[in-house]
């Protein structure tokens, strides 16, 4: 089914509701682990219906934040999806004290019941809280949707400022992140407010729960059952031992290359003296040849980009009104991935159509599961799908790029690397918050600052505001889903080992990141790296061995 015929009706939460009364009366009563399966599949359908609504409403509200119908329903959303979330753990407790489970968890894994078991942190009492929460996000992605920079006598986005702020002229480039440094510091507080809020009714939320903190919480809600807060910071200490030195080396080469002495921050984003890799066409020209990249890439990739296109299932250009940044997500009662994006004609483009196409085929692949939360692993899993298939997908990248397809593959490659020290610096500001929830706004940028210097010892934004440390404000899911951060990290280094595997045997690689793929969520993030035939970047020493191949990968491309 085509996008646009696919009809939202808002849900009717006192049937929803009911229905899953009905379901756990239903399991209660049951007299055998098949009758159970029965009222399991039930609940799964109600879980379809109402997840399925709720994204088409958060994906048309996104690409149109000015259209008042979606407005409306993602309100409703905000108040209703944590009743039913609520509601849930009904149905997760009935299953979990089934005298059948036992017999169930053979049938369906473990890992369906692990699952639940996190839930169960959560009753009736976060309702409120978790209400508050969606209405500052909203809050927080409507004031970027809505900016607007003065530059240059035009008007532009955030979005759109993106190519301006690699503009190879270096004075062009400082003026135009200055420009976008000045709208962020006229926010500042409003900012801070909204994060202030944002921490205060998390912490409220974790204490109602009888959580020690709301890290202890999210943890949970995050259904991270392999590792716990003490493993992800000695995981930060690898990075910071092993790549931190890289990423300043690489810096330092790229300020030689350049030709900048006294290189600034806004000087990061430009690899090269005569400019950045861009893609040499738009949209048209980027959709054509990736519907060619995935038909020559794997059978299963062809199938689905091509189901991609004819759903038109992407949004994928900027435009005022619509939501920042890159996401997909699905609708998995019509068996259908969705990706959007804000293509502005730089390189991410291209990164945008393979990463989030990454997790769209991984989605599309599992599309047979049997319960709809097997179908998405947990966060850092996911994230090994899409940045995974950004390196899978290098063979093609001169229908993009041309002349300039090892620039890119530099640039892409050397980003993937500098990113880790920032994906840890993000990872540890957040413990930190939680930790020390009573901490004022200056305190805590004051604490990112400190935190930023450490992973970044040659950072220099020589700007006042972000001197203060408030650079995390433009971070999205530092307000949207806290601790999501260090998951990409994690899976940044899986694809780095896809990489390096591509590079000895392109279609032996491939074949094991489809395996992974089509193991969707049936498995926590631990055993699913195995599947895909993948070294834990947590337990073993992957990072160790990967760093100086992936320098010297660096260093053979001739740019
Ligand atoms: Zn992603």
């Amino acid at each position: 089914m085509k996008f646009e015929d696919m009809k939202y009706e808002r849900p009717n939460m006192d049937v929803a509701l009911s229905s899953i009364d009905r379901i756990v009366e239903g399991i209660k009563f049951a007299g055998s682990a098949d009758e159970v399966l029965h009222h399991m599949h039930q609940f799964d359908d109600v879980a379809k219906d109402f997840e399925t609504a709720a994204n088409l409403v958060s994906v048309r509200y996104s690409i149109d934040t000015t259209d008042e119908f979606y407005e409306a329903e993602d309100a409703f959303f905000n108040e209703n999806g944590p009743k039913f979330e609520a509601k849930s753990i009904e149905f997760a407790k009935a299953i979990l004290a089934s005298p059948f489970r036992l017999e169930l968890e053979e049938r369906v894994g473990k890992h369906y019941f692990d699952m639940f078991e996190c839930s169960l942190v959560l009753n009736d009492k976060a309702v409120p809280f978790m209400v508050k929460e969606n209405e500052l996000v909203t809050k927080y992605n409507k004031l970027k949707a809505n900016g607007k920079v003065e530059f240059e006598g035009k008007t532009y986005t955030l979005t759109q400022m993106s190519p301006l702020l690699q503009d190879s002229d270096r004075d062009r480039r400082r003026r135009a992140y200055e420009a976008q440094n000045a709208w962020y510091e006229e926010y500042e507080d409003e900012f801070d407010t909204i994060y202030d809020e944002l921490v205060k009714t998390r912490t409220e939320m974790a204490q109602a729960l009888g959580c020690s903190s709301y890290v202890e919480l999210q943890y949970k809600l995050l259904q991270r059952t392999d590792y716990d807060h003490k493993d992800v910071a000695a995981y930060r200490e690898k990075l910071l031992k092993n790549i931190t030195p890289i990423a300043v080396e690489l810096r330092r080469q790229q300020a030689e290359r350049v030709g900048i002495k006294d290189f600034k921050f806004y000087d990061r984003p430009v690899d090269f003296t005569d400019g950045n890799p861009d893609p040499k066409g738009g949209e048209e020209f980027i959709v054509k040849n990736a519907q060619k990249m995935y038909s020559e890439l794997s059978e299963e990739t062809g199938r689905f980009f091509n189901f991609m296109v004819e759903n038109n299932l992407m949004d994928l250009v900027a435009k005022p009104g619509k939501q920042a940044g890159g996401y997909c997500t699905s609708f998995d009662k019509y068996k259908s991935p969705f990706i959007f994006s804000n293509f502005n004609g730089t390189r991410g483009d291209v990164e945008v159509i393979t990463h989030e196409a990454g997790h769209a085929f991984q989605n599309f692949m599992s599309q047979g599961m049997e319960f709809i939360n097997l179908i998405w692993p947990t966060y850092e899993a996911c994230e090994i799908h899409s940045m995974s298939m950004e390196f899978l997908t290098w063979p093609w990248m001169n229908l993009f790029f041309e002349e300039d397809t090892n620039k890119f593959k530099y640039a892409h490659l050397k980003g993937s690397i500098v990113f880790l020290p920032y994906g840890a610096t993000i990872d540890e500001f957040q413990h930190f918050v939680y930790e020390n929830p009573t901490a004022t706004p200056a305190e805590r940028k004051a604490k990112y600052h400190e935190i930023e210097l450490k992973y970044q010892p040659d950072l220099n934004y020589d700007n006042e505001c972000l001197n203060r440390g408030s650079w995390w404000h433009r971070q999205g899911h530092v307000f949207s889903t806290p601790f999501y951060y260090i998951d990409y990290t994690l899976a940044q280094v899986c694809a780095f080992q896809y990489l390096l595997k591509s590079l000895d045997d392109q279609d032996k690689a491939v074949h094991e990141y489809i395996t992974l793929c089509k193991e969707g969520g049936q498995r926590s993030f631990f055993n699913l790296l195995p599947v895909g035939k993948i070294e834990n970047p947590m337990t073993t020493d992957v990072l160790e061995k990967v760093a100086p191949r992936l320098l010297e990968i660096l260093n053979s491309i001739e740019i």
